[in-house]
């Protein structure tokens, strides 16, 4: 039987944003040699550029940090030297090709696969397990006979690690899988729950009480159509070598399927405030989900407040339960931010419906003056959110 695995205990590093930060590090040191100087190139820039520590400074960045930038599949050593893959280009860049979250979780998610090249186990002879694409599909499966998916750490063990699924069986075969003794030995619950943890960060899934849960909308039959591709394993031929197979796991080529097809029946006054249409999706489909409003309100303590005209809709409109709406400050973004502990909601901030689309209207003009497609930091998403919220009247 596959062991189920994952990096483990560094989830910040895991983290959209911060993989982000350190994909631009890693694409400005491209090819710099990491096996011989003295002095690590990739330590100062790293630690002052994404704030992150790593530690110890005794060894060096790519001894102990590898491990992460081979799971995430930005980079390799190769002939001693330091290779980013095209997925880390694409993550990197901000402007109209770079690539958000739900891109990259959907890159990733038909390529990664165990035994992985991140990992001494990588051998080319046993048979492949692609734990993302077999969670994807038992979701899915789901979702098609009830209207509701999700699954749980021990259910993941028992169900699909116990049943030795691979990934690449028909969606039907999830509808009648029968539970097995399987239970996460030792530190594999831990490895597996933030495997879970660093996927949730996509806005078709979420994270909340030890369950992973899909997060579509009934009768979204596209989106549906789309996941199902995503979650087709890619059987290419495998590198010997387990760098040359992370750099070529990372190729972006005509292989790639985009997470979501288009907005073309949204209406052009909606919450829209970027012009990069992809952005634009995962933003909608963040701020408008059930289920993540559902989580975010029971995470505030009442009353609910509007954050910028600090009213209660509640006093409002008292025969009404929760008016308020979700506005996602770091658009571009996972929606959901990753701690050492587990998620939190800080991106979130409750609005009013007037309120909101003020917000939007504001951040549309910015965008347009700075020429940018989308913030660049959640500080700067921050402090243009508090400056709308200062020229209120
Ligand atoms: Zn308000
Ligand atoms: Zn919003």
């Amino acid at each position: 039987m596959m062991r189920w695995r994952w990096d483990q205990g560094r989830l910040d590093y895991f983290n959209f944003d911060n993989l982000r930060m350190i994909a631009q590090v890693l694409v400005a040191l491209n090819g710099v040699d990491i096996q011989t100087p003295r002095i690590d190139p990739l330590r100062e820039a790293l630690v002052t550029q994404t704030s992150l520590p790593f530690a110890p400074n005794s060894y060096t960045v790519w001894r102990n940090y590898a491990r992460i930038f081979k799971w995430t599949m930005v980079a390799a050593r190769i002939d001693h030297r330091l290779m980013v893959t095209d997925v880390c280009r694409k993550i990197a860049e901000l402007g109209e090709e770079g690539w958000g979250v739900d891109e990259y979780l959907s890159f990733i998610i038909p390529r990664l696969y165990y035994p992985s090249p991140a990992t001494q186990q990588y051998n080319v002879t046993e048979n492949k397990v692609f734990p993302f694409c077999v969670i994807l599909r038992f979701l899915l499966a789901q979702f098609k006979q009830r209207g509701d998916a999700s699954i749980t750490l021990d259910e993941t063990f028992s169900y699909l690690v116990g049943n030795n699924l691979t990934g690449v069986e028909p969606i039907e075969t999830f509808l009648t899988l029968q539970p097995t003794a399987q239970k996460g030995r030792g530190d594999e619950k831990r490895q597996v729950r933030e495997m879970f943890i660093f996927l949730a960060q996509s806005s078709f899934l979420k994270w909340s009480n030890s369950t992973l849960i899909l997060d579509v909308m009934s009768g979204d039959d596209e989106t549906i159509e789309r996941l199902e591709q995503i979650a087709s394993p890619l059987i290419l031929t495998q590198n010997l070598d387990s760098d040359a197979e992370i750099i070529r796991l990372g190729t972006v080529d005509n292989s790639v399927i985009q997470p979501f097809v288009s907005v073309a029946r949204e209406k052009q006054d909606d919450l829209i405030f970027t012009e990069g249409r992809r952005i634009r999706v995962t933003h909608l489909r963040v701020e408008r989900s059930p289920k993540l409003r559902r989580m975010f309100f029971a995470s505030l303590s009442l009353p609910y407040l509007c954050d910028m005209c600090r009213e209660s809709m509640n006093d409002r409109y008292p025969w009404t339960d929760n008016l308020l709406e979700v506005h996602h400050l770091l658009p571009l973004s996972s929606v959901i931010r990753l701690t050492r502990t587990g998620t939190s909601f800080d991106d979130l901030i409750p609005l009013c419906p007037n309120c909101h689309k003020a917000v939007h209207n504001y951040y549309r003009t910015w965008l347009r003056t700075e020429r940018q497609r989308d913030f660049s930091t959640i500080i700067e998403a921050k402090s243009v959110y508090n400056e709308a919220k200062e020229q209120m009247g």
